[in-house]
């Protein structure tokens, strides 16, 4: 299922064609961004936005599916409407300057009875849902999982459109109009797919060791989930694979097994990464609370990640 691009086309298997009315003018991509569609399926995702609406009009340049089908709906470098109000390093209105990609996912549920509902009212099994909270704040909520096969076709999709196009970063429309929009949201594992697609020259995530004499790592971000294995011992490595406010997911260095949950309270820096010191909740801001379920599998380990050498160095920007 190799991809590639031409003449501003994406080629492949599971890919094809339709146009959208929905359009600007020529356009250079600097950016991609990632967004869910919060629709019911690819289909009618890809009908909406190839319609004319009286109350706005809205596209995307592809639809990815849930089994990795994609829809091209306009040419790379044409401009679509994906955006809307959004700024990014100094850019306001990021429809002129990126490539959009709309997944299809349900995007934030709610519980009704024992059910998750989207808001169109098609009720969603609970090994569809992640309960998390957004990176941009707000409680802890339902967001409708991505597939694990969608997951990889985004990546894979990443990877060749800031190659043939030299994006600069691949964002989520929750980072250009936050406080506005959600999407991919905690679901999406974003942050894993930016340092396997950008490659970072810190590809190896930091290192924490543990200070209290016996720390619960667990299976969730409260204390109220299960831990995953017997708790850690004073002295303990640990790399850091997700920061949040209070939790942050941790691999056991020596042993790449266990990875869970554990309090930010009871961890400390063992080596400043970059050249300020590192803080979880300096990552947590820059870098994104990704899903974690989705987040594992699409991360690469740790180990593999420092064997793999930086593909470009891309500076790390504020939140
Ligand atoms: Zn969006």
């Amino acid at each position: 299922m190799t991809l590639r691009i031409e003449n501003h086309k994406l080629v492949g298997d599971q890919v094809s064609h339709r146009d959208t009315p929905n359009r600007g003018g020529v356009m250079t991509p600097s950016y991609l961004v990632l967004h869910y569609t919060a629709g019911r399926s690819l289909e009618s995702s890809v009908e909406s936005l190839c319609t004319r609406k009286p109350q706005g009009n809205a596209s995307a340049h592809l639809v990815l599916g849930r089994d990795g089908r994609i829809v091209q709906l306009a040419p790379f470098n044409i401009v679509t409407w994906h955006a809307g109000v959004s700024q990014w390093a100094g850019l306001v209105g990021l429809n002129s300057h990126s490539i959009g990609v709309e997944m299809d996912n349900a995007g934030l549920l709610k519980r009704v009875g024992s059910q998750y509902q989207a808001w169109f009212g098609k009720a969603y099994p609970e090994d569809e849902v992640l309960l998390a909270a957004h990176r941009n704040g707000g409680p802890v909520s339902p967001w409708h999982t991505y597939s694990e096969v969608q997951i990889e076709r985004a990546i894979e999709l990443a990877d060749l459109l800031v190659e043939h196009y030299g994006l600069q970063d691949v964002l989520g429309h929750e980072d250009i109009a936050p406080g506005r929009k959600s999407d991919p949201g905690p679901a999406f594992p974003l942050s894993a797919l930016k340092s396997r697609v950008l490659g970072r020259e810190d590809d190896s995530p930091p290192r924490y060791v543990v200070t209290a004499s016996s720390l619960n790592i667990r299976k969730g971000p409260d204390a109220s989930f299960e831990p995953v294995a017997a708790a850690l011992r004073k002295g303990t490595e640990v790399f850091l694979l997700e920061a949040r406010d209070r939790w942050s997911l941790v691999e056991v260095v020596s042993n790449a097994e266990v990875e869970g949950w554990v309090s930010n309270a009871f961890i400390a820096a063992v080596a400043a990464p970059r050249s300020a010191p590192f803080s979880p909740s300096a990552a947590a801001a820059a870098d994104g609370a990704a899903g974690s379920r989705s987040a594992r599998s699409a991360a690469k380990p740790p180990s593999e990640k420092k064997a793999r050498s930086a593909k470009k160095h891309r500076p790390a920007k504020d939140a």
